[in-house]
């Protein structure tokens, strides 16, 4: 995974902070402020797929 650029959520420092991006929902140190916050969790990888995809079949 590469990291994902996030904003420090303090209203007073906005720092951009570039966290690995598998640290979604942990705790997260702003280097600007030194406030402790919760990452938001990353992207889900199992996003919702239509279901009116063609089967596939087997050959053979
Ligand atoms: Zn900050």
């Amino acid at each position: 995974m590469r990291p994902v650029t996030m904003t420090c959520p303090n209203p007073r420092c906005r720092l951009a902070l570039s966290v690995p991006g598998r640290v979604g929902g942990q705790k997260v140190k702003c280097a600007g402020c030194g406030q402790v916050f919760v990452s938001p969790p990353p992207e889900l990888p199992n996003r919702r797929r239509p279901a009116n995809r063609p089967a596939r079949r087997k050959a053979g």
